[in-house]
């Protein structure tokens, strides 16, 4: 678990790198600050008739150089703080992709398991008609995140054109392609950590045909990326888990064989070809590359002296504690951060926008090589940065994001 808050965490990551940059004082604390919060408290009719009042999140931290972009999830769990720190990262996200949007992320507190099909859809629907005051194409932009799906977005999309009159498809990003969605949105963000995993891999002088990758997390950012890396990349993924523990093989796995075994019995634990590990074994392998891709914390104080990998390589969202960072800085470990290694997501997202409102189509190829182009770009534009202050990663992805949201601030100026 992490030792602070996440947007404490995350605020600590921005100052670091703020503190290198000669950021004016007022201007970074505008840039920390969320532009809007709206907390929605609203009722729903469960199936046997009784009503239920739920409570929802929607928080733009940063519009300055677009719309804010960012997904729901639908968690038991989620808190305000969590969103906001969600809605900071993906700020800084989609300025290190330079993306011409700002930052968002939004939540309802709700255990979706245990919901129906249809109270899961009047729930949906209403949430979003709530959040609607301060949603739209061209001011925010939700997406999916944990426990929201294309379905869930084509309720989101149908509500917000009956309550305007007219079918507005840009309104959400990963939708069902048939319904607006861009092809080439599931994989993208396994395939932009894949992208990166090559990346850190060639500054390491490692040769992906040798390497061995471990994956924790087996759900759709886990699942591409170990299936890309391996596929496409040529590297042996020796290890995997969920959320109920891991299996290791030191031969590799077929992870085609396995992600149709994940499919059929819910989880990789029982999968005969590979010896069970705990998550926490998963993480400390002699890999050369780990890759994280579950839930925030997972590399913490308490084991990054521990972890053997040469590169880290963030598929989730906020998996390493700046404690944990400082730790892997001074070993000498490339973490390539979740802002740059897990931004394929929102990248092709931004895609779809484009072809929403352009309504013109385009074609899988083309979807991935223009992310590849992109998250190649990314990659290298944040090493220059690295090597010009000397830092780690994420503090140079920082810098430069940050870097990006300062001056379309200045240049738009404090109104009025
Ligand atoms: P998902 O729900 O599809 O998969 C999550 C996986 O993690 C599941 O296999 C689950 O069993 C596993 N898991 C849960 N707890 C675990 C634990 N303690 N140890 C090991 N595994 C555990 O979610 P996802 O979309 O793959 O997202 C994973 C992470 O990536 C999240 O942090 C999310 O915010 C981030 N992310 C996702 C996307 C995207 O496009 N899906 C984009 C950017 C970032």
């Amino acid at each position: 678990m992490p030792e602070k808050s996440l947007y404490e965490m995350a605020v600590e990551q921005f100052n670091r790198a703020a503190s290198l940059m000669d950021l004016e004082s007022d201007l970074a604390e505008v840039l920390r600050r969320p532009k809007r919060v709206l907390i929605v408290e609203f009722p729903v009719r469960m199936d046997d008739g009784h009503v239920e009042v739920f409570t929802g999140y929607r928080v733009q931290h940063n519009v300055a150089r677009g719309p804010a972009k960012g997904g729901i999830r639908y968690h038991p769990d989620v808190t305000l703080d969590e969103v906001k720190a969600l809605a900071f990262w993906m700020t800084w996200k989609t300025a290190v992709m330079n993306l011409p949007f700002g930052g968002g992320k939004g939540g309802v507190r709700v255990d979706p398991k245990k919901l129906s099909r249809n109270e899961l859809e009047r729930l949906s629907r209403r949430f979003f008609s709530e959040i609607q005051v301060i949603i739209g194409p061209y001011n925010d932009i939700p997406a999916p995140d944990v426990n929201t799906n294309a379905d869930v977005m084509a309720w989101y999309m149908d509500t917000y054109s009956m309550n305007v009159g007219h079918t507005v498809l840009g309104i959400v990003t990963g939708k069902p392609v048939e319904l607006g969605g861009s092809k080439g949105r599931e994989e993208a963000t396994g395939r932009g950590v894949k992208v990166c995993a090559g990346l850190a891999m060639d500054v390491l002088g490692i040769d992906p045909k040798k390497a061995t990758v471990a994956v924790q997390g087996f759900g759709n950012v886990g699942q591409f990326a170990a299936l890309l890396i391996s596929q496409e990349l040529g590297s042996k993924v020796v290890a995997v888990s969920d959320s109920r523990g891991g299996i290791y093989n030191p031969e590799g796995f077929d992870v085609e064989e396995l992600i149709r075994y994940k499919k059929e019995h819910g989880t990789v634990v029982t999968y005969p070809k590979g010896e069970r590990i705990t998550n926490e074994e998963l993480l400390e392998l002699d890999v050369d590359v780990l890759v994280p891709a579950a839930l925030e914390g997972a590399i913490h104080a308490g084991n990054a002296e521990r972890i053997k990998a040469k590169a880290v390589v963030e598929g989730a969202n906020g998996p390493t504690t700046p404690e944990a960072d400082e730790i892997l800085s001074r070993r000498g470990i490339l973490v390539v951060p979740d802002i740059l290694a897990n931004a394929g997501g929102v990248t092709v997202s931004y895609f779809e926008w484009v072809q929403d409102l352009q309504s013109f189509f385009w074609d899988l190829d083309q979807v991935r090589n223009a992310l590849e182009k992109m998250m190649k770009g990314a990659f290298n534009d944040v090493m220059k940065v690295k090597e010009k202050y000397n830092v780690d990663m994420r503090t140079a992805a920082y810098i430069l994001a940050i870097d990006r949201v300062a001056y379309a601030t200045k240049k738009r100026g404090i109104y009025p």
